[in-house]
């Protein structure tokens, strides 16, 4: 399988390129050039997580071997890494809801299931091709990608590891995980302003070509490790297929029967993976895209219209607080059948006008196959007290924005298909709004003591790596502007 640029400006490249380019050269995004084909449910391996991977990865990744493959699978997707040997395992919380856990990686949130893999992806890419400048991973991250990207590329050697997090928009433990970061070629710097700010200052420097030459000329190479990168999307297309195996394997449905999926969404990387499984043959009745009070896809899918001229709002679900979702380019150009002349003007528009419209007949596709909606910070509090007092279930607040989307639309629509929850992080990774949530805690109280309140309250555990935070050293301090990124990271790799 080949991909190329959704721009239409860029010559195919194998998948190993992809996964070590990120973003195109023209500033679009790499997707797959061809339709890979139907999938028969029937015939799909369902008896572990990393059979299905395989079969999906072999795909995509056509030209990796299949022992590259399984062998990036088996180091990923470990015991030493995941604590759950169903890796995403489904949980049952109502007769027709069940809730999948994406989050048993290290850093308790869905970004590992794809940023443990894709260290062992790149590593055999560069293998491939050949390259032999040092890569330089380079990330904007709303908290979880950040730290998610520091532990899947720390000491890898031949790469190093840079991320730039809002410095006001991510939550205490949040920053406290990634500013203890350790490894030898880690960076982690503040960038004052929010997540737009830094993505857009991370995509400046991809897109400068200049800037481009310079770093190679000392021997460095860019790469993304967000989910502008194939490489990060491609793992979590796995899990779809995994859940819904799952629940023929429980007898809750047969194959063939329509699920929805219910996505806390923020740049459109997962619940892309969720649409692409579809054209893969999942069987799905409605993916339902969840925002917070920032709910411009909200707006969006139920207009036509994307509209950023809107103030972004700092929520207590931080890794959803964002107005441009890149991934969106994706879906719209899937849509479209490959028009890159079409997305081409409409991403001109954005940047140039800050809103674009779609046609009726995109529109129409789209509202087809997803549902929006959102939920502001009062009625996430109130959704997570509800789910623990119905279900004994603690969410965090990304999920319990899904779960109030869900409740939405069940009363609007009444389609009789059991519905999975993507849970998108532990509820321990925002503990005090979690614990806000299940009663008044006292303003001054830190995150950390937090955890152990939470902790004793709802008899669960405090993850791993989390209990051991307040013991850990900060090593990055560094506050820097989107204007001096550039010099930052010159900085970092000791050039000028
Ligand atoms: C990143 C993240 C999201 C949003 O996912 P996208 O792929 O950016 O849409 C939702 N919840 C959590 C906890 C996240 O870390």
């Amino acid at each position: 399988m080949q991909y190329y640029s959704t721009r239409g400006n860029t010559a195919k490249v194998s998948s190993a390129e992809a996964i070590i380019k990120g973003l195109a050269p023209d500033g679009g995004l790499f997707v797959p050039a061809e339709r890979p084909g139907i999938f028969d449910i029937a015939t799909l391996p369902d008896s572990s997580y990393h059979e299905l991977a395989n079969h999906i990865f072999k795909i995509f990744l056509s030209d990796f071997t299949e022992e590259e493959i399984e062998a990036a699978v088996k180091n990923a997707y470990t015991p030493t890494v995941f604590d759950h040997p169903e890796i995403t395992p489904l949980y049952q919380v109502a007769e027709k809801e069940h809730i999948l856990e994406l989050w048993h990686g290290p850093t308790y949130a869905f970004k590992d299931i794809a940023l443990q893999i894709l260290p062992h992806l790149l590593k055999k890419a560069l293998n491939k091709t050949g390259e032999d400048n040092e890569i330089v991973i380079l990330t904007a991250t709303s908290g979880d990608t950040g730290k998610s990207a520091l532990e899947g590329f720390r000491d890898i050697p031949g790469i190093r590891i840079i991320v730039y997090f809002p410095e006001k928009g991510v939550s205490e433990i949040q920053k406290l995980q990634m500013t203890t970061q350790e490894g030898n070629n880690v960076s982690v710097a503040a960038v004052k302003g929010n997540f737009d700010d830094a993505q857009r200052g991370v995509k400046e420097i991809f897109n400068d070509p200049i800037f481009g030459d310079k770093l190679a000329a000392r021997g460095f190479r860019l790469s993304s490790a967000n989910s502008i990168n194939w490489g990060r999307l491609l793992p979590q297309i796995v899990y779809y297929f995994w859940a819904y195996l799952r629940l023929v394997k429980q007898n809750k449905i047969v194959k063939g029967d329509k699920v929805n999926f219910i996505v806390p969404t923020g740049n459109f990387g997962n619940i892309l993976a969720g649409y692409y499984a579809c054209t893969l043959g999942l069987p799905v009745n409605r993916l339902i895209c969840a925002s917070n009070q920032n709910n411009i896809l909200t707006d969006f899918i139920n207009s036509g219209l994307y509209d950023s001229g809107r103030k972004l709002f700092l929520t207590i679900s931080p890794s959803m607080d964002i107005l441009i979702s890149s991934n969106l380019e994706r879906l719209l150009f899937e849509l479209t059948e490959h028009d890159s002349e079409v997305i081409e003007g409409w991403m001109e528009e954005l940047k140039t006008k800050g809103s674009y419209r779609v046609d009726k007949f995109t529109l129409n596709k789209i509202q087809n196959l997803f549902y929006a909606g959102y939920a502001d910070d009062s009625k996430t509090l109130a959704t997570i007290k509800s789910v623990y007092n119905d279900n004994k279930y603690l969410v965090d607040t990304h999920t319990a924005v899904g779960k109030a989307v869900l409740n939405k639309y069940l009363s609007e629509n009444n389609d009789n298909c059991h519905n999975i929850i993507l849970s998108t992080a532990s509820p321990y990774k925002f503990a005090s709004s979690v614990m806000k949530a299940l009663r008044s805690i006292p303003e001054k109280e830190s995150e950390l003591e937090v955890l152990n309140k939470l902790a004793r309250i709802t008899g669960t555990t405090i993850p791993k790596n989390l209990a051991c935070l307040g013991s850990k050293k900060i090593m990055h301090k560094q506050v820097i502007t989107h204007d001096t990124m550039r010099d930052h990271l010159l900085n970092t790799l000791a050039i000028s």
